[in-house]
């Protein structure tokens, strides 16, 4: 990599303008540009993505915008933590040197109105998290393109907790030719298994106690799959540890290709993915695993 003159505190602009002149300046001057796009509340998850750009970028810009659009309950985005201050300072430690942190009129200029222009995945969208959020990925396919254009040529690094998300990030990129590189990166879990969420902070301790079955019903499904379960098998033996828990309300445990997360046969050979998502009290947790990994 090439050495940076960027200082320790992040350039911290909430205007595409700012953000868009910032990182043209860096490609100008023969940096490699790393973006991460979150909606804040960041923990060691967002963390490992940002080191992640930190490692193979010479300059590394955060997002952090919780986009009204990708949001199918009104509650759940009025309840969405909003911790900026503490963004900012996690983001610099973990190696960001721009934050872009813009007011939802320089995203959407007519807010409340909703932007005429949307992108639609057609792919990807008409099962899963895309049934249960009517909506959802129109609105993250919508935010990612207009970041991803502000932000212009780089790699961008997105978790594999979201897992469809990923996948329908990949095929936006694709799609639209924007001109990204897009790496997907583990998840960080907590050190009972659950899967680190800005949601986790809206649960009460008994429904954070309750959250870990979703990783261990993970866990159970990549057992039963290794012990020769087919897929009906593998999804009842994932409920099974759910409904063990009367706080966890189940709406999906399911084997699926890794590609198209289509439901699967056990017997594919190609990549598998487990995918579950349940409600613990009034929060919506999702949660994934490759079953045959580190098998
Ligand atoms: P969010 O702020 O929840 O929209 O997430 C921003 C980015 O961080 C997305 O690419 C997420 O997939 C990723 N992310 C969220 N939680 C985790 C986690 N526990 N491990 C790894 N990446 C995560």
């Amino acid at each position: 990599m090439s050495q940076t003159t960027t200082a320790t505190a992040p350039l911290v602009t909430g205007t595409f303008a700012g953000l868009s002149t910032r990182l043209d300046d860096e490609r100008r001057a023969g940096r490699t540009v790393g973006v991460v796009l979150t909606m804040g509340a960041l923990h060691e998850g967002h963390a490992s993505l940002i080191g992640r750009a930190a490692a193979a970028c010479d300059v590394v810009a955060v997002s952090v915008f919780v986009n009204p659009t990708q949001f199918a309950d009104p509650s759940d985005l009025t309840n969405y933590p909003r911790t900026l201050d503490a963004d900012v300072a996690l983001a610099a430690a973990a190696g960001a040197h721009v934050v872009f942190a813009p007011p939802v009129n320089e995203v959407y200029p007519e807010w409340p109105t909703p932007p005429a222009t949307t992108v639609t995945v057609r792919a990807l969208v008409d099962r899963w998290e895309g049934v249960a959020r009517p909506g959802h990925f129109d609105g993250v396919a919508t935010v990612v393109t207009k970041l991803l254009s502000a932000a212009g040529r780089c790699r961008t690094y997105f978790g594999e907790k979201d897992f469809q998300q990923l996948a329908v990030v990949r095929r936006v990129a694709r799609d639209l030719s924007l001109p990204v590189e897009v790496v997907g990166c583990p998840t960080v879990r907590e050190h009972d298994g659950l899967a680190m969420s800005s949601r986790n902070v809206r649960l009460s301790p008994v429904e954070r106690t309750a959250a870990v079955s979703l990783s261990r019903a993970l866990g159970t499904g990549a057992d039963a799959l290794a012990a020769g379960a087919g897929t009906a098998g593998v999804e009842a033996a994932m409920a099974a540890v759910v409904a063990e828990e009367p706080l966890v309300d189940l709406d999906y445990a399911v084997l699926v290709d890794a590609a198209e997360l289509e439901p699967a046969d056990a017997a594919a050979p190609g990549p598998l993915r487990l995918l579950i998502a349940a409600r613990v009290g009034q929060v919506r947790l999702i949660d994934n695993l490759d079953p045959r990994a580190s098998r």
